[in-house]
């Protein structure tokens, strides 16, 4: 396949441009996909939208998340694991090609319970996960307060704390580091990244996909919707079942404190930066990206009941965005039995899928059609 050189990133567009590959959405599940399909040596160029887009990839929590996921579907268990093993070398390669620190640590994860009955609901849901046994499932424990405390030497619990669950597998980084490390590789590698490029329409004709763009239009043999909650119209003009919905989540963060968190943590982790970020809310309030006072309060509220000292700390920023969810919450690779070429990408895990989006879907998606390890993803599942 012919390789770009190096087109870096465009606006205007007079006459339709071709690719190998045609990636609609700049966001993390886009950018990765085209990183990893481009390196695969193919031709790519990725559409994005504008600079007032709700975007998941600008909102989250820095997590690359193993200990909760994939229950009741043992394959995004060993999805999950995979990517977050992949992780490492991931990260090298794009700070060797960029110069980004993606501030990578896998340094275990913690979900911390306050009360006797959230412990033991955790280690409810901690056997469920083990009795899958799938030689990828995650190495949980459940910790009781002392042994919490024996991880965290020096760090006040608060009472209500019970203990927590770990995994040594659950990592974080900078995800607004990973996005942009992201498109700065997309830009040595000759990928073109459009913006202001919003996808209005795909026509599929004779194996080929068209799409019309408020800059003009591009043709393209395979066309991967890696849009966001933005995918949703542009799978189902080809026949690609997209039950996806939003689900605002709201994130506090601290002013900086000296390290006193080790350990990435499910509502509270400390950022290389020294900052903590306490996090996050799940509502479903449509498109609004609001933040709530209740909201913000509850949040600090659970952060202080973990941790006391906390009280004595300023906030200095809060925000929220919105997860793309689907109806059990695990992704969605679907490909169009109508229009073959056609596969629409999503998931609520963009920053802990990076790794296996660019380095194992990317090459999949390539070759086409998916083959029967992603079956569990497919929209099938949803009848
Ligand atoms: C509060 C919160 C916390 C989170 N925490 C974590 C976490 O700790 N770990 C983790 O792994 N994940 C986390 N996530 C999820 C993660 O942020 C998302 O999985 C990821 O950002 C999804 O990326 P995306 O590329 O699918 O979507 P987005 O980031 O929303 O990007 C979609 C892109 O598509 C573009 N677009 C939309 N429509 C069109 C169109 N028609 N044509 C062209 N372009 C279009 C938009 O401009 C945008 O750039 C969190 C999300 C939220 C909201």
């Amino acid at each position: 396949m012919a390789r770009h050189r190096s087109h870096g990133q465009t606006s205007a567009v007079t006459k339709t441009l071709t690719s190998d590959v045609l990636v609609v959405g700049g966001g993390l599940v886009g950018a990765a996909l085209a990183f990893g399909m481009a390196g695969a040596g193919a031709t790519v160029r990725i559409l994005d939208g504008g600079d007032g887009d709700i975007r998941a990839a600008h909102a989250n929590f820095g997590l690359i998340w193993v200990q909760s996921k994939g229950l009741d579907m043992p394959a995004y268990a060993r999805w999950t694991r995979q990517s977050a093993d992949l992780w490492g070398a991931f990260a090298a390669e794009l700070g060797d090609l960029t110069g980004v620190s993606l501030h990578h640590r896998q340094r275990g994860g913690l979900s911390y319970c306050l009360g006797e009955k959230e412990l033991d609901d955790k280690r409810a849901e901690i056997a469920r996960l083990h009795n899958q046994r799938t030689p990828w499932s995650p190495e949980v424990t459940v910790l009781d307060r002392t042994e919490l405390a024996g991880l965290l030497p020096g760090v006040t619990l608060g009472p209500a704390v019970r203990g927590a669950s770990f995994c040594p597998q659950d990592g974080e980084c900078n995800p607004l580091a990973l996005l942009r490390s992201l498109h700065h590789a997309l830009a040595a590698q000759g990928v073109p990244l459009h913006r202001n490029a919003r996808a209005l329409s795909v026509t599929a004709m004779a194996g080929r996909f068209r799409v019309i763009t408020e800059q003009g239009g591009f043709e393209t043999p395979r066309l991967v919707l890696a849009a966001g909650l933005g995918s949703k119209p542009l799978a189902e003009s080809l026949g690609i079942a997209a039950p996806i919905r939003p689900q605002r989540g709201q994130i506090l963060v601290t002013e900086r404190l000296p390290e006193f968190l080790r350990f990435a943590g499910d509502t509270l982790r400390q950022t290389a930066d020294g900052t903590l970020m306490v996090g996050a809310t799940h509502e479903d309030t449509g498109l609004d990206v609001s933040t709530t006072s209740a909201a913000s309060a509850e949040l600090a509220r659970h952060a202080v009941s973990v941790f006391p000292d906390l009280a004595r700390v300023n906030l200095v920023r809060s925000w929220a965005g919105l997860r793309v969810l689907t109806p059990d919450g695990n992704p969605l690779y679907a490909e169009s039995e109508d229009h073959p070429g056609a596969v629409m990408v999503t998931c609520h895990s963009g920053v802990t899928l990076a790794a296996a989006h660019a380095r194992l879907l990317a090459p999949a998606i390539l070759a086409g059609p998916l083959g029967p390890e992603f079956a569990p993803f497919s929209a099938a599942r949803f009848g």
